[in-house]
């Protein structure tokens, strides 16, 4: 079931699943298997060929992963997706079939912490680059681009939180370039956001957060749009050009809108072996049968909260994009209008130590390096994950000294704010 029709809270729970054709089972079962019986010696060669649509292997598909795959695909309004064994899989998948050796990538400066990594470090091994730009400054952004750049990417609601990518500016720069847009859309999934509508070629997940939703599996998904022409600049000939692993198929001319999710799994699963497993998909879909509920309940909660920091003294400035006060307020209704998320962060009056006393004094709050839990987490960057780095250079990524970052849960939220309250006293007495 993929009818669009529907609405998102039926889609959430029904897309991409039917009743198991052997059993009648009604949720979803666990495929825990490896391989799938051939029917006969043409059957085999049909599926190895690409002729024909069906289950070979674990590595490249799994009915389980198939059930997720269309339902983040329905939900984020794409044509295809292929799953992963993480966010950060997701990510290296995404840019696989676009990039060689000498290509390079335009992101935004404003990513996940481990992002960053990935593109300034390790991606450099694969001999592709990335250009990190203010993805505000559009004339940046078009100045950064160059006959070698392949894509672009950015984050929709940007992590530590607090910020949101003007998507409809970046989307209509993209197509007008002829450049696909990749979209990490973890922090805002697909209830708040959809990228695709503002122009994304690709979109892609951290399922180990919002979506699975209490930290349980790590995974990731890209989705297709089917929406790009990648045979009209020559310059993605990994799905323009005849694949020789293929006796020389070409995926955009043979799969059409889907020849991205096909190369995904012929090619990317294949080789690259980031696979999901289908004991995470079922956590996964069991999580994104209340992703609107959760949604809702964090967005209100951190809508709250943050309401209530930035009112207390003790407490310097907050920084979410819900309140009126932020200078990506006016975002919100155009780019996430059922809400702004649930990460921000907020700065302690007393800096470093102040914020370090206020992580330990918290009871409800979990100090941890996750985001998306049903539980609300907090975060002190510069003392944790940034504590490397010189305090110029945690300024520059967001991880000032006297700022925390939180993850609103789904508790009361009356129960976080006395939390909150308790722990601010004891960090600034
Ligand atoms: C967590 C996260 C990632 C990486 O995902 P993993 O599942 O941890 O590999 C990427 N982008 C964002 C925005 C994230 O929050």
């Amino acid at each position: 079931m993929s009818d669009q029709t529907y609405g998102f809270d039926t889609l959430q729970i029904h897309a991409g699943a039917r009743p198991d054709p052997a059993t009648g089972a009604r949720q979803t079962p666990i495929y825990q298997t490896t391989a799938y019986v051939f029917r006969d010696a043409d059957h085999a060669a049909a599926l190895f060929n690409l002729q024909e649509v069906g289950f070979i292997y674990s590595r490249l598909t799994n009915p389980t992963v198939a059930v997720l795959q269309e339902r983040i695909a329905t939900l984020e309004g794409g044509v295809g997706a292929v799953c992963c064994s993480s966010g950060h899989a997701a990510q290296i998948m995404a840019l696989f079939p676009l990039m060689a050796p000498g290509k390079n990538v335009v992101v935004s400066t404003r990513l996940y912490g481990g992002t960053v990594t990935q593109m300034t470090q390790t991606i450099k091994r694969f001999g592709w680059s990335a250009k990190f730009v203010d993805f505000d400054d559009l004339d940046a952004v078009r100045a950064a681009l160059d006959d070698d750049t392949r894509a672009i990417f950015c984050e929709s609601v940007a992590n530590p939180g607090g910020y949101i990518t003007d998507l409809d500016a970046i989307g209509k720069l993209a197509g007008e370039v002829g450049l696909p847009l990749i979209v990490d859309n973890t922090s805002a999934t697909p209830y708040l956001c959809n990228p695709i509508k503002h122009g994304a070629t690709l979109v892609v997940h951290s399922t180990t957060k919002f979506l699975t939703g209490n930290g349980t599996v790590t995974g990731g998904c890209v989705v297709d749009s089917g929406n790009f022409d990648w045979s009209a600049s020559g310059k993605f000939p990994s799905l323009s050009d005849p694949e020789p692993a293929y006796h020389g198929l070409k995926f955009h001319e043979t799969f059409g809108p889907l020849a991205f999710t096909f190369h995904g799994i012929a090619i990317g699963l294949r080789d690259l072996g980031m696979t999901l497993n289908p004991q995470a998909a079922h956590y996964t879909l069991m999580g994104i049968e209340t992703l609107s509920l959760r949604m809702e309940r964090h967005v209100a909660n951190a809508q709250k909260i943050a309401a209530w920091l930035e009112k207390d003294d003790r407490v310097d400035y907050v920084t979410y994009a819900g309140l009126p006060s932020s200078p990506y307020y006016d975002r919100v209704g155009r780019i996430c209008p059922k809400g702004a998320g649930s990460l921000f962060t907020f700065a302690v009056k007393g800096g470093y130590d102040a914020c370090v006393k206020l992580i330990e004094a918290l009871e409800l709050f979990s100090h941890v390096a996750n985001l998306g839990d049903t539980r609300s987490l907090i975060i002190h960057s510069a003392s944790t994950t940034h504590r490397q780095l010189e305090e110029n250079q945690q300024r520059a990524a967001g991880a000032d000294p006297e700022v925390v970052r939180l993850s609103i849960g789904i508790e009361d939220a009356d129960d976080l704010i006395a939390d909150l309250d308790q722990a601010l006293t004891k960090a600034t007495a």
